[in-house]
């Protein structure tokens, strides 16, 4: 937990401030003018809300805290793809990654600036590829750590972001309660008003939670981390498989289709001779089809102390004119300086450890 005790003030939707604001007996427009101070004008504290009756001021600062990220480290140029890393008000580490253009990756096919937010520290679903769980779990962030990630990430390249990927550090559904508020402050008209197609969150395959989602009356959008097409391969590769198998994972997806208008995609990673044979990529295509799923292939980022590499670019290619060749919408992420552009998770690993070594 956080250790300030205070409810930071992000993580609170509008008509929570306005019901808050009537058991102090104020009008409720001041709720109005407060989120204008949050998420227009970017203030740092209540200090700052000029409109305000300083009472009302004092009143909020002794109730709620603001928790601002601390920027750690930037890596990457405005032109390629940069990683943040945020430190949490209890010192632990996160991080953000902002992708420039990207023809049709996750949003339309258009020069949308993406944002990849993490939603835990660490994370429990320990899929062995992954730099993110090789730490295990810590905790779970909560809202306003996460819409912070974007107020950070603005003000710190004072650029805009128009797309948002739950894609960092964590499993999004697992931290269901507050991933989905977050998403409400961020598609808000009050809030950063993403329109909710250009969110989209990511899970390693969570069934209860992907049916639980599409219940939601939100129209985000969702990413399946399948990264195998058989129960064989998955097993192998993210634990959660053994969990929920792939037969109860794609009855989800099903379900999440029955009650939504977006397209599901599927993300997979290509990792040399684990889940890349062409009869891999005929059995993807077809679960891909029977969805109306889409298929983003992504070549393994090496992770330092992981034996896994990513196949020769033959293989990606030949991977994915399989995949076309059975009709289905496909792209294969071609993307250069590799070291930056590393998955989430790594960062942050390497910032804890030379940390750690330095105590040493
Ligand atoms: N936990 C969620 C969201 C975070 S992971 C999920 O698993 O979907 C975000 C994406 O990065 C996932 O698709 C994950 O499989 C992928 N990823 C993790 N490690 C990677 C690596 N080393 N190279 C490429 N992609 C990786
Ligand atoms: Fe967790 Fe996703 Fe990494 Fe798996 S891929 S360990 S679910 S963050």
């Amino acid at each position: 937990m956080p250790t300030a005790a205070k409810r930071p003030i992000h993580s609170l939707l509008l008509d929570e401030i306005e019901n808050h604001l009537a058991t102090l007996n104020e009008r409720p427009y001041r709720a109005k003018q407060i989120v204008d101070w949050l998420y227009e004008k970017r203030v740092g504290s209540f200090d700052d809300m000029s409109d305000l009756p300083q009472a009302l001021r004092q009143r909020l600062a002794d109730e709620f805290g603001f928790g601002n990220l601390e920027t750690v480290r930037v890596l990457g140029s405005k032109d390629t793809t940069r990683k943040f890393l945020f430190r949490l008000s209890d010192g632990s580490l996160i991080e953000s990654v902002l992708i420039p253009a990207s023809p049709a990756l996750y949003g339309e096919r258009s020069d949308r600036r993406t944002i990849c937010v993490s939603t835990q520290v660490g994370c429990a679903y320990g899929c062995k590829f992954c730099a993110s769980g090789l730490d295990g779990f810590s905790r779970n962030l909560d809202a306003s750590e996460i819409v912070q990630q974007l107020l950070g990430v603005e003000k710190a390249t004072g650029e805009r972001i128009d797309n948002v990927v739950f894609m960092g550090m964590g499993e999004p559904l697992a931290n269901f309660t507050n991933v989905v508020r977050a998403i409400r402050i961020i598609n808000a008209p009050w809030g950063l008003e993403i329109g909710a197609r250009h969110i989209t969150v990511s899970t390693s395959g969570l069934a209860p939670q992907i049916k639980k989602l599409a219940d939601e009356p939100i129209q985000s959008r969702l990413a399946i981390s399948l990264h195998g097409a058989t129960d064989q391969v998955r097993d192998r590769i993210m634990p959660v498989n053994r969990k929920y198998n792939l037969t109860t994972l794609l009855a989800a997806c099903d379900y999440h289709a029955s009650r939504k208008k977006q397209r599901i995609y599927f993300e997979y990673i290509l990792i040399a001779d684990v889940n890349d044979s062409e009869e891999q990529a005929h059995l993807l295509a077809g679960h891909a089809r029977r969805i109306g799923a889409r298929i983003n292939l992504i070549p393994y980022n090496t992770v330092e102390g992981l034996e896994w590499s990513r196949p020769s670019r033959e293989k990606q290619e030949r991977f994915l004119s399989i995949v076309r060749g059975h009709g289905v919408v496909a792209t294969l992420r071609r993307e250069k300086g590799h070291d930056i552009e590393a998955a989430c998770g790594q960062l942050r690993l390497q910032t804890k450890r030379a940390e750690e070594n330095a105590l040493i």
